[in-house]
């Protein structure tokens, strides 16, 4: 279950955020789960669940946004076309296509902190 080291290391750039910040508490935090990035989003919950406990993020509450994924295909090189399913086939001429432009990323988009 690779959500659980992604999670890990979600969590320590926004505890290392929060505490550059001077907060003592995060609120809630954001992230943004590509279609082809393979994570789960409720074993990403599980893994927030499990630890969050102790840090910053103890009472935060995780978004999650879906990215569809964004692809080109050789019969139409100047035209993206997004699918949000895991197969990613020209709208055009059908074929499977190679060219994933996004869609594979898990970032932290942002995050809601409490100072004191
Ligand atoms: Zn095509």
């Amino acid at each position: 279950m690779h959500e659980l080291s992604l999670m890990e290391s979600a969590l320590r750039i926004a505890t290392e955020h929060a505490g550059s910040a001077g907060a003592t508490r995060i609120l809630s935090v954001t992230l943004r789960v590509g279609a082809l990035s393979g994570v789960v989003p409720e074993a990403l919950q599980f893994a927030f669940d499990v630890l969050r406990e102790g840090t910053a993020a103890a009472g935060a509450e995780l978004h999650i946004q879906h990215e569809p994924v964004r692809a080109r295909c050789g019969c139409s090189p100047g035209d993206v076309f997004e699918t949000a399913g895991s197969v990613c086939v020209c709208p055009r001429c059908s074929a499977p296509t190679a060219d994933i432009l996004s869609g594979r990323e898990m970032d932290l988009v942002s995050m809601e902190v409490e100072t004191p």
